[in-house]
């Protein structure tokens, strides 16, 4: 769940072929009904001049707008460290899940982790370093997840992760073996580091979005008072 802000070269040369073709083509054939129908007089080669340049314009005016709308929704939504999903986007797709299950039945869980003393691995290798540490762990966790998980930033060195159609038990299992993945990586620089991990269910007939993020909340606080690098849940 990568997200870069930059659209594809190939993808953007697409773009801005096919708006042009197709301003184009709608200038030139409202060149040929003004031409014939409206002022009734024969066109030559030289009357498509006018519409294809206009044409040319216009489509890669419209083209550019919409590769910057698609980029300016991905800032919006994504964190810039990471390219994972930010908070506000989280809230969406929890949102939708929350309904979801209101309305069909079916469950989901979620996992809060921090990273454990993270502070001082600013304070020891400077921040640049602590950065490059928050984008590997995002590697780590999201090569670790379903493409059904739902994996944010939530804050500074803090993530959330959404899983659908998963219960406290699939989640703790799952959290489990994320904290592990962590504990036993090698930080360039930095070597090892640890984090803790609060999980807890969706109660479809009790929850709400503010609920629920606090029960995961303190799961994670008794995570960290029990001693860090584990796993609570609530
Ligand atoms: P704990 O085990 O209790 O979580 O201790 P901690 O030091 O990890 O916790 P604390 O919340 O006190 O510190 C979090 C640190 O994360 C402080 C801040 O400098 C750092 N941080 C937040 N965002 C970023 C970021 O984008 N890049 C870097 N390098 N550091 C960040
Ligand atoms: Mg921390
Ligand atoms: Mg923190």
């Amino acid at each position: 769940m990568f997200m870069s802000t930059e659209v594809a070269p190939k993808q953007k040369l697409f773009s801005y072929l096919l708006y042009i073709s197709m301003s184009c083509f709608i200038m030139s054939v409202l060149n040929i009904i003004h031409t014939v129908a409206i002022l009734r007089i024969d066109f030559t080669a030289i009357s498509f001049i006018i519409p294809i340049i206009a044409g040319l314009i216009f489509g890669f005016m419209l083209a550019h707008i919409k590769i910057l709308s698609e980029k300016l929704s991905t800032m919006a939504y994504t964190d810039s460290l990471t390219h994972i999903y930010n908070r506000l986007h989280f809230s969406h797709f929890l949102d939708a899940e929350i309904d979801k299950v209101k309305r069909y039945g079916g469950t989901f869980s979620v996992i809060f982790f921090d990273l454990d003393h993270f502070k001082d691995v600013n304070d020891n290798f400077g921040h640049l370093a602590g950065d490059e540490v928050l984008e590997k762990i995002t590697e780590i966790v999201s090569s670790a997840n379903r493409s059904a998980d739902i994996f944010a930033r939530y804050g500074g060195e803090e993530f959330i992760i959404l899983t659908p159609e998963t219960d406290l038990s699939g989640a703790l299992i799952h959290a489990e073996r994320l904290r592990n993945d962590i504990e036993k990586y090698e930080f360039q620089n930095v070597g090892r580091l640890t984090s803790s991990f609060g999980v807890t269910e969706f109660n479809a007939e009790k929850d709400d979005e503010e609920s629920l993020f606090e029960r995961v909340d303190i799961a994670l606080y008794m995570a960290k008072e029990n001693g860090r690098n584990r796993v609570e849940k609530a």
